[in-house]
């Protein structure tokens, strides 16, 4: 039998309800300590614990047969993998907010400004889509200090409660994306008994919980 590889996050947001959803499948392996790998005692199925960044990248290229990650981070990736279920956790959207005081209350209004983001892929192709020219820029966390720092007129982030917007003095007025957990797999290949089984699985678990 073969056995498949799995890539969840190793530590944050996604890793605690990705382990969560697999032990309540009935799989029983060790959590993430220190190994990357961790395998599973009672099914053919090995975990990778990863960056989830790097597990869009891992599913396409067939290193790991499936995946658990955001929506957000498979769009940015480019990744071509297929989206097999999607699993109701780690809700949130991606948006566009301006500080309180901007008049900005338009997305044409963006025109000509700068836009700090670590979405950079998702955020010029939703402007592209509104026919606005900005100016996205890159950065790899706290997106919302950039505006008040003068780096930025604008940001565009994950947004779940809007609490960090709030304390940042700033406020959302474009929905960009809709994202949450779904579990991906390689595409282009024939899904295995075992991939099957485990979907299986998984579905139950969700409706369980409906
Ligand atoms: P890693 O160390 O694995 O790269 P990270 O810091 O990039 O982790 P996390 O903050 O753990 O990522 O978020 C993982 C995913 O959780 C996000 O890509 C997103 O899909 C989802 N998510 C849900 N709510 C939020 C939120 N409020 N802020 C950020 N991400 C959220
Ligand atoms: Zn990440």
């Amino acid at each position: 039998m073969k056995t498949l590889k799995i890539a969840i996050q190793k530590s944050g947001r996604l890793n605690e309800k990705s382990v969560e959803i697999l032990k309540n499948c009935g799989l029983s392996f060790e959590n993430y300590k220190s190994s990357l790998i961790s395998s599973v005692s009672n099914f053919p199925l090995e975990i990778l614990f990863l960056r989830d960044d790097d597990i869009p990248e891992y599913v396409q290229d067939g290193i790991a047969d499936l995946g658990i990650v955001g929506e957000n981070v498979i769009t940015e990736s480019g990744a071509q993998v297929s989206y097999l279920q999607k699993l109701s956790f780690g809700k949130c959207t991606l948006k566009i907010a301006v500080p309180n005081n901007s008049d900005i209350t338009e997305i044409s209004e963006l025109e000509g400004k700068a836009i700090a983001t670590s979405y950079p892929v998702i955020l010029e192709k939703y402007l592209q889509e509104n026919n606005v020219n900005a100016q996205v820029r890159t950065i790899s966390g706290s997106v919302e200090i950039g505006p008040g720092l003068g780096l930025s007129d604008a940001i565009c982030d994950i947004v779940s409660t809007g609490g960090t917007l709030k304390s940042n003095g700033l406020k959302p007025f474009a929905e960009v994306m809709k994202s949450e957990a779904v579990l991906i797999g390689t595409a282009g290949v024939e899904l295995e008994p075992e991939v099957l089984e485990l979907l299986q699985r998984i579905r139950s678990v969700l409706r369980a919980k409906e």
